[in-house]
């Protein structure tokens, strides 16, 4: 009896195929993003933390599509024409941020042009960004919120300082204790069609957080909270679907 409902349920199951996530690297080879304190830019960090998370995402069941490929250059709007075009259930952008100019130091790493902040705390941390242009805000909420409980289990802190006026640019943060911030124009996001968040790891001209990325250990850490997080999403889909 058990082996016929199995035979029954397998074809429907089979129809179906596995949910499928756009990893979005930040940036180009041209437009690197921001330099971090020994002299690495933004890019390479984006596109190491995508290439190994890419696979525990396929472990866990998810199709995965990588918008760019190491080396490869993409615009913002065919980063989200593509997530669009295959109809991905979540589109998970990797950034690795920076401060102000006048809150950092030009300096020197191995012979390598390198910047530093002070050392000031409020500079480290991750960040999470939504935007309310994005037609599938809730769903992208619901996800930054699942990511964000995640990473704050991690003992990481959110970084808060963009919504300061004189550290930041005033960003409005719709929710302090978890590091989510309104950012409406992020042309990824608002271009998106599906539920879109966009993700800052730490910040690379902090030495401290610069060495906190650069540890295998804590990549992994963090790369498995997103893993659950998607997991933890594709659970709230299937409840809010429920009658
Ligand atoms: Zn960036």
């Amino acid at each position: 009896m058990l082996a016929a409902l199995a035979a029954l349920a397998l074809p429907a199951a089979a129809e179906t195929p596995p949910p499928l996530i756009v990893l979005d690297p930040g940036h180009t080879p041209e437009n690197p993003g921001a330099l971090g304190a020994r002299g690495i830019y933004e890019v390479d960090y984006n596109d190491r933390f995508a290439a190994e998370l890419a696979p525990l995402l396929r472990a866990a069941g998810w199709r995965v599509v990588l918008t760019r490929e190491r080396g490869q250059a993409m615009t913002l709007a065919e980063r989200a024409d593509l997530a669009n075009s295959l109809r991905a259930d979540l589109f998970l952008s990797i950034h690795h941020d920076s401060t102000r100019d006048i809150f950092v130091t030009p300096s020197e790493y191995e012979g390598r042009p390198a910047q530093r902040t002070n050392g000031d705390a409020r500079f480290r941390g991750y960040s999470l960004y939504v935007s309310e242009r994005n037609p599938q805000l809730g769903a992208s909420y619901t996800f930054a919120l699942l990511l964000a409980r995640r990473i704050r289990a991690l003992g990481r802190p959110p970084a808060l300082y963009h919504a300061d006026l004189l550290y930041g640019s005033g960003r409005p943060l719709y929710d302090e204790h978890h590091g989510i911030y309104r950012y409406d124009n992020l042309a990824v996001l608002r271009r998106a069609e599906t539920p879109a968040v966009l993700l800052e790891v730490g910040v690379l001209p902090d030495e401290t957080d610069e060495a906190w990325v650069s540890t295998p250990a804590n990549r992994h850490a963090m790369q498995h909270a997103i893993v659950q997080a998607t997991l933890e999403y594709q659970k709230s889909r299937f409840y809010r679907a429920a009658p």
